[in-house]
C-alpha cells in the first residue's frame, strides 16, 4: 500500500489548499446571532483567536457568554434556524472552512476536528454498545469490516484506561459510570486521529475526584498525540494545571487573552480579576465568598460600551461609550479590552 493511502487510511483523505505552516484553528472576527421572537440575540461578536499542535487554549467565562457557541460554529453544528453565523473566518490550516463545499466541510470536520460534549449520556445512543457506536466510525469513515473496527474499539477503550476493555466494549452506555462514559465519549473523539478537540465543559458533570484523572487524561492524551486542545470552561480551576494559554468571554467579547500563568498572577481585565477573587480559599476560614454582583447583560440589549460596566468597580463614564474597548496590547502575550487595564494590573 502507497504511503499516502496509508496515511489517508488513517487521518482520511488530506483537504485540497491546506497550508501546513498555517495555524491548525484561525477563527477571526467570528460573528454569530440567533433571530428569536424576543429579537436578535448576538452571541458571538467579533471573536478572534488561534490554536496550534501541541498546544491547549481555554475559552473562560460564566454561562451564556458565547463559548460553547463558538465550538459550535466550529463544528458546524450550530441549530440554523435560529442561530447564524453572520461575519467571520473559521480557518483549518489556511482554509476557510465556511467557504468550502458542504463536502468538504464535512470532510474537515470529521476527520481533522472533534468534539467531547459536557453530557457523555445524551451523547451516546442508548440502544447500541460503545463498541458498536466506536465500531461504525472506522466502518463508515474508515471503510473498516465490523470486526478490524471492534478490534480498534478495544485499543481505544484502553488508552483511555477503561479497565478489563474487552469485556467493556460490549456494554450499553447506562452501564458505565459517568466518569467512565466520559472516557468512552473521549475515546470516539479520539477515534478518526483529529489534529484538535474542543471539550465543552468534559467535567461538569462529575465529581471532583473523576474531574482531575479527566483532565489529566486529556492533558497526558494531547501531549502524546501533539493535538491542538481547546478546553471550554467557566471553572478557573480545572484550567489552571492544563492550559497554555486563557482567553477570558464576556456577552460574546474576548476581554482578556494572556498565557494562564499570568492570567493567575496578575488579570488585566476587571471581570478577569473578578472571577479569580470568586474562587473560594481554603486558607481563609470565616470570610465571606465574593460574588460578582448583577448578570451578564441580555444579548438580546447588550450595552452601549463596556458591556461588563454594569458590574463593574473601575467604571467610569468613558466606559459607557461606543465604541466597546478594543483589546488594548498590554505586554507581548497579553491583550485586555479594558480601557483602565494599567489601575486593574496595579501599574500605576
Ligand atoms: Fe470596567 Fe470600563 Fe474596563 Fe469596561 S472598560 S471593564 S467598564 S473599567
Amino acid at each position: 500500500m502507497a504511503p499516502t493511502t496509508e496515511v489517508q487510511a488513517r487521518f482520511g483523505p488530506s483537504i485540497p489548499g491546506t497550508d501546513p505552516s498555517a495555524p491548525l484553528l484561525a477563527v477571526e472576527e467570528l460573528r454569530v446571532e440567533f433571530r428569536t421572537r424576543a429579537g436578535i440575540a448576538k452571541a458571538i461578536n467579533g471573536v478572534s483567536f488561534e490554536v496550534n499542535s501541541g498546544e491547549t487554549l481555554a475559552i473562560l467565562g460564566e454561562s451564556g457568554c458565547g463559548k460553547s457557541v463558538t465550538a459550535q460554529a466550529i463544528m458546524g453544528i450550530l441549530d440554523t434556524p435560529p442561530g447564524f453565523i453572520t461575519g467571520g473566518q473559521i480557518k483549518y490550516r489556511g482554509v476557510d472552512v465556511l467557504k468550502r463545499s458542504k463536502e468538504e466541510r464535512r470532510q474537515i470536520r470529521a476527520n481533522k476536528i472533534a468534539m467531547v460534549f459536557q453530557d457523555a449520556l445524551s451523547s451516546l445512543n442508548p440502544v447500541f454498545t460503545v463498541g458498536f457506536q466506536l465500531a461504525e466510525l472506522f466502518r463508515k469513515h474508515r471503510g473498516m469490516t465490523r470486526s478490524d473496527g471492534k478490534k480498534r474499539a478495544i485499543e481505544l477503550l484502553d488508552l483511555v484506561n477503561i479497565p478489563a476493555a474487552r469485556q467493556r466494549v460490549n456494554d450499553f452506555p447506562h452501564q458505565f459510570s459517568g466518569g467512565m462514559r466520559q472516557r468512552v465519549m473521549i475515546a470516539m473523539s479520539l477515534a478518526l486521529d483529529p489534529e484538535l478537540l474542543i471539550a465543552d465543559e468534559p467535567t461538569t458533570a462529575l465529581d471532583v475526584t473523576v474531574q482531575a484523572q479527566i483532565m489529566n487524561l486529556l492533558a497526558d492524551l494531547q501531549r502524546e498525540r501533539n493535538m491542538g486542545l481547546i478546553l471550554i470552561t467557566h471553572d478557573m480551576g480545572v484550567v489552571a494545571d492544563v492550559a497554555d494559554r486563557i482567553n477570558v468571554m464576556y456577552a460574546g467579547r474576548i476581554v482578556e487573552k494572556a498565557p494562564v500563568f499570568d492570567i493567575y498572577a496578575k488579570p488585566s481585565h476587571p471581570y478577569t480579576k473578578a472571577l479569580l477573587e470568586s474562587i473560594p480559599r481554603v486558607d481563609l476560614k470565616g470570610q465571606q465568598l465574593n460574588v460578582i454582583k448583577g448578570l451578564p447583560p441580555n444579548l438580546t440589549q447588550i450595552p452601549v460600551g463596556c458591556s461588563f460596566s454594569p458590574r463593574c468597580r473601575y467604571a467610569q463614564d468613558v466606559c459607557k461609550a461606543d465604541p466597546p474597548p478594543p483589546l488594548y496590547p498590554v505586554q507581548p502575550g497579553i491583550s485586555s479590552a479594558c480601557h483602565f487595564w494599567k489601575e486593574v494590573r496595579g501599574d500605576e
